[in-house]
């Protein structure tokens, strides 16, 4: 049992000594101080069904036993030098990622097998865009609206939802584009009779806001803090071939998305059937170690030598054991072939549950990374913000963590670890179906 300060003790040296920028999630702040597979466990030994995975990183299941013992076996041997010096498990796993790139890069038809590992997706997503920087010579990158991609300088310029932006950091040559989010068409049109406008716009964006030249578009292949936005098929082959018309580098945040989440594939871009240049990759690929990548092909990942880059703890021999370790088990145990049984069957249980409950405006997603908007009128849309955090509120008491999403947090978001079962599923629609028949009596 635990033994350590009580809850209390703890907020109030949070208060005392952390930052109030590290924001926690429930009215009444949750310690949780164990998990097991597809639950944690707070401190006095309660069992929650951890349907957000910590911000989606637990891929495979919190403390899995596989995972841990080769992590506990290299913390015994090394824990630190630095890419300086040589270690074998950085360039094996640089060689694992490599062999589950599926196609070449569209651009230069090269195979993206060059990776720079850093620590986190900001970081990832950094090296990205200084890489398409150096690369072409341009400087304007385009990004989507309500998209995330991190917190430093670039990325937060990157990211479009105004919640995650501060007054102050307003880096240059950032312009967005409309993402495919067809339950809240910008122009009020219907698919596919809209001919994927918000797709073509891209090229006004270009020519309007940068100088015609650009070095990169990034998106996210399905929208995670967005709130599982899915576009149409066919939205982001039209907007690589405008991008690339400009000269632009594609990249594809798979931040979220990889790793088998969306079930039909292990990258998320590949339900779309485009070629990016670049991915980048945190949470998920460690299973929660602080591990980030950045994926591309040799001429590109050229640049990086332009000049002395070094990241420090990029890499380090326990964050790349534990990245190796997950992706082992990945393969190892049909994670990618269960988030598609069980989040196929999670999400048919989600549509059927639309149907008796009103404020489902519409159920999204793919595989494992599914999202439930929800909405106080479904012809206005309005969003129901405040039912969307009494519903997580209320299923907390339940035994259910869920995440929230989208600019006016109207969105569940639903990305447990890919090891739950359908038994799993079955509890986490029985927690909603109960939460928001509370929210229709209010
Ligand atoms: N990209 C995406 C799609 C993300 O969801 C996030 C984190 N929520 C990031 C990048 C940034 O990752 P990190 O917090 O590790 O910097």
């Amino acid at each position: 049992p635990y033994d350590g300060p009580t809850r209390d003790e703890v907020i109030a040296l949070r208060h005392q000594y952390l930052s109030p920028g590290i924001l926690t999630y429930y009215a009444e702040p949750m310690m949780i101080v164990e998990g097991k597979m597809q639950y944690v466990y707070d401190e006095k030994g309660t069992r929650y069904l951890d349907a957000f995975a910590g911000i989606v990183t637990v891929s495979v299941g919190h403390c899995h036993p596989s995972v841990i013992d080769k992590v506990k076996a290299q913390t015994d041997k090394l824990q630190h030098t630095t890419t300086i010096y040589l270690h074998p498990t950085i360039a094996q796993f640089a060689q694992k990622l490599a062999s589950k790139m599926p196609q070449t890069s569209g651009t230069t038809g090269q195979p993206l097998d060059k990776t720079y590992f850093t620590n986190s997706g900001s970081e990832a997503n950094e090296i990205a865009i200084l890489s398409a920087r150096e690369t072409t010579g341009n400087h304007d990158v385009i990004a989507l609206r309500n998209g995330y991609h991190g917190g430093t300088a670039n990325t937060m310029g990157l990211t479009a939802h105004g919640t995650w932006r501060f007054k102050s950091n307003n880096p240059s040559g950032i312009a967005h584009t409309h993402p495919g989010y067809c339950y809240r068409c910008p122009y009020n049109l219907e698919y596919p009779s809209c001919d994927l406008k918000c797709a073509h716009d891209v090229k006004n964006v270009i020519e309007y806001q940068t100088s015609g030249e650009i070095a990169a578009f990034i998106g996210e292949p399905i929208q995670g803090v967005g709130g599982a936005v899915v576009p149409p098929a066919e939205y982001f082959q039209i907007v690589y071939d405008i991008v690339r018309e400009h000269g632009g580098i594609c990249i594809a945040d798979e931040v979220q998305g990889g790793f088998g989440r969306t079930g039909t594939h292990y990258w998320a871009h590949q339900n779309f059937n485009v070629q990016p240049d670049m991915i980048t990759m945190a949470k998920g690929i460690g299973n929660g170690a602080p591990l980030a990548a950045m994926t591309t092909t040799a001429d590109i990942s050229k640049t990086m030598a332009n000049r002395v880059h070094f990241n420090t703890y990029g890499g380090n021999p326990i964050s790349v054991t534990q990245g190796l370790a997950t992706l082992e088990v990945i393969d190892e145990e049909g994670i990618q072939e269960n988030a598609l049984t069980v989040g196929t069957y999670l999400k048919d249980a989600l549509l059927e549950l639309q149907n008796k409950q009103p404020l489902i405006g519409e159920v999204r997603g793919l595989g494992l990374m599914l999202g439930v908007e929800l909405v106080k009128d479904r012809t206005t849309k309005a969003p129901a913000k405040e039912e969307c955090a009494s519903i997580v509120e209320h299923a907390k008491t339940l035994g259910l963590l869920l995440g929230k999403g989208g600019l006016h947090g109207n969105t569940i978001r639903l990305k447990p670890p890919m090891c739950i079962t359908q038994d799993d599923a079955d509890f986490i629609v029985a927690v909603l179906d109960e939460a928001l028949t509370a929210q229709n009596k209010h």
